[in-house]
């Protein structure tokens, strides 16, 4: 379902499920402004990033422990994906706080992490790609997963919710939020990654809009429809509508920016 995320600049830019809110979550999406980064990558920026310019690891590490403070928590609680469009999803535990950030990054690639323990802070990154959130506050089980079309087409958010109900969490009590992402109005792709879609299931054929001879990928559709297949109930999945493509004020964009440019961050713990 779509819902007006909540935005704040207090103590920095970011926004808040009110679906995932109601339901106990402690949890934001970054938008690009209130951190230490300059340049391309100012000001809220979580990736050193992969062009020919990178952030200081130091302002990275700085704008995490803001987040990590926020949650009263220090930055040695965060445990960050290590994200190559896998579908690898991984259950991880205290012992794993610290990893990518304080601590050496995993050494393949986790796109997704569920975490069942207090006091670890959970983090996926995005520039364009959709970041998802998820959470179950009766089993207390939290979930985070990056989901680009690579992911989407995997169907990571499923996997996700999978390793939630094995990590004890319940399908039916699951809330979601679907972080600010490349969207429809912004997002056009190429014919061939229409027929990898349409490869894989016929059904992804509904993911795609033609506009003006252009054809334009839904993401957030098709990252909600993995969620539903998966066992999400359809008023469970809060989907904010925001675009980081149409919104430069607002958020990062890889498809607008090229690959020197800042990342934002998805973060949940329980
Ligand atoms: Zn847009």
């Amino acid at each position: 379902m779509r819902e007006s995320f909540v935005y704040s600049t207090v103590p920095f830019g970011h926004l808040t499920s009110p679906l995932l809110s109601a339901a106990g979550a402690k949890h934001i999406f970054t938008a690009k402004d209130g951190g230490v980064s300059e340049g391309a990558f100012a000001s809220f920026n979580f990736a050193a990033g992969g062009g020919e310019v990178c952030d200081r690891w130091e302002n990275v590490v700085e704008n995490h422990t803001m987040v990590a403070h926020f949650f009263g928590m220090e930055a040695d609680r965060i445990c960050r994906s290590y994200q190559t469009h896998s579908t690898k999803v991984l259950t991880v535990t205290a012992a794993h706080c610290g990893t990518g950030l304080t601590l050496p990054p995993f050494e393949e690639g986790v796109d997704g992490l569920v975490c069942a323990e207090e006091g670890v802070l959970l983090s996926v990154r995005g520039a364009d790609c959709v970041t998802v959130l998820l959470y179950d506050g009766g089993s207390r089980v939290c979930g985070a997963c990056h989901s680009g079309w690579r992911g989407t087409l995997g169907g990571i958010a499923a996997l996700t919710v999978e390793a939630m109900c094995a990590a004890g969490a319940s399908r039916d009590s699951i809330v979601a939020a679907i972080g600010p992402s490349a969207r429809s109005c912004c997002y056009r792709v190429g014919e061939e990654l229409y027929c990898t879609f349409t490869d894989a299931d016929v059904k992804n054929a509904a993911f795609f809009t033609h506009r003006n001879g252009e054809l334009y990928l839904d993401l957030q559709g098709a990252v909600s429809a993995a969620l539903t297949e998966a066992g999400v109930k359809d008023g469970h999945i809060s989907d904010g509508g925001e675009c980081s493509i149409c919104r430069p004020d607002r958020y990062f964009s890889h498809r607008r920016q090229g690959p020197v440019r800042g990342t934002m961050a998805a973060f949940i713990t329980l």
